[in-house]
């Protein structure tokens, strides 16, 4: 994995091609060195042809040059003017008022500042000093400065407005529709058709039983506990160090690499990017923790306890108003006796039939068969008798 640790600029010399005699004159002059026909502006500065081999300038007066802003043109003689000279190299004209004043204010003899920080290396800031380079500006920087907010225009957008606002309500009258047809409730005239009721009597007897388990398994109320101790289990014990692997990386193998992005300062020299590249380096050997298994030990207990169980059930039931129980009766203090009972209405309304499980016998006592009643209803199954009718018959 590569890591980019810092980003630097550097400045190398460009080229100039006199239009007179065609001779290729390095950037640092303004007088051809063959014809001595001044550089004038039409004759634009190219990169070098052995640009990959141009060594970085470094030399303060060439440094002061390359910053020195754009070219002037001389008034008398066209020719071009370094933004820093006071005479013209070619007519020797004073332009001292003529200038602007670009010279920069201080000069160094940095030739590079080191701006962005990649890979979390705090960069040394010992190189950066107030050169008067244009600042550079870490890419989102640029991206930000470019960014204008578009506005946008509040756009009403109907179909899809209907679909949010309208497919809720639409879903939620359904929901409160059904629920109401369903819940609603509404008086029959019902016939009773039938009336039913059972009891059953049903004795339990105590049994003893025997088992074994881990003690804390055991039911309450166990007697004659035997325990001894047994191993139930394993657990993690012993922590060690196990799996060794590469870790705490750091950066490593750096070399600056150009990137080949440069811009043309207008005055004989570029300004180009290089980057310093590193590999990642692991310094440590780092281990996972592992464990042994330690058995662990708990109780295994053999017991005894009780239980109740059903040896016998009677049901009575009838279609009448006689209900009774069975005879069964429980016969000592290891038995005992549980009853229940129930009872179920059945109405009938045009062919439909309505079911009422009346709370208790005398709940149950107000029906007969055959008898007409106003029954309070729903569409899920409830039912509730309102009141006995007169019956129609004399
Ligand atoms: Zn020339
Ligand atoms: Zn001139």
């Amino acid at each position: 994995m590569t890591i980019i640790r810092r980003r630097r600029k550097y400045v190398r010399e460009t080229d100039w091609s006199c239009s007179s005699c065609g001779t290729m004159n390095k950037g640092r002059v303004m007088i051809c060195k063959n014809c001595s026909n001044p550089k004038e502006s039409d004759e634009t500065y190219q990169p070098a042809a052995d640009r990959e081999s141009q060594p970085e300038i470094t030399d303060p007066e060439l440094l002061r040059l390359a910053y020195a802003g754009p070219h002037l043109k001389c008034p008398y003689c066209q020719s071009d003017v370094r933004n820093i000279d006071i005479h013209c190299p070619s007519c020797g004209s004073n332009l001292g008022k003529y200038q602007t004043d670009n010279i920069p204010e201080s000069e160094s003899d940095t030739h590079h500042k080191e701006t962005i920080e990649v890979g979390g290396v705090k960069t040394n800031n010992q190189d950066r000093q107030d050169y008067d380079l244009p600042r550079q500006l870490a890419t989102h920087e640029v991206e930000m400065a470019q960014y204008q907010p578009t506005k946008i225009l509040p756009q009403t957008n109907w179909p899809r407005y209907l679909l949010i606002v309208g497919l809720p309500v639409i879903l939620i009258a359904t929901f409160v529709w059904l629920m109401i047809f369903l819940f609603a409730k509404y008086d029959e005239n019902a016939i009773v058709i039938n009336i039913s009721w059972w009891r059953t009597s049903a004795i339990d007897q105590r049994f003893v039983e025997s088992d074994e388990n881990w003690d804390d398994n055991m039911p309450a109320g166990a007697f004659n506990v035997d325990c001894d101790s047994q191993q139930r289990g394993t657990e993690d014990c012993n922590p060690h160090g196990c799996d060794p692997f590469p870790c705490n990386p750091e950066p490593c193998n750096c070399k600056w690499v150009k990137t080949n992005k440069c811009t043309d300062l207008e005055t004989g020299f570029e300004e180009c990017d290089e980057e310093e590249q590193c590999e990642e380096c692991f310094t440590d050997t780092c281990y996972k923790t592992c464990y042994d298994q330690c058995p662990v030990y708990d109780d295994w207990c053999s017991y005894d306890y009780h239980v109740w169980r059903e040896i016998q059930r009677e049901t009575t039931r009838g279609n009448d108003h006689n209900e009774y129980w069975h005879d069964l009766q429980p016969n000592g203090e290891l038995q005992r006796m549980t009853q229940t009972s129930g009872y179920e209405v059945n109405f009938s309304v045009n062919e439909k039939e309505y079911s009422y499980e009346p709370e208790d016998s005398v709940d149950f006592a107000r029906f007969n068969i055959g008898e007409p009643w106003q029954i309070r209803v729903n569409r899920v199954g409830s039912v509730e008798p309102v009141t006995r009718l007169m019956s129609e018959e004399p």
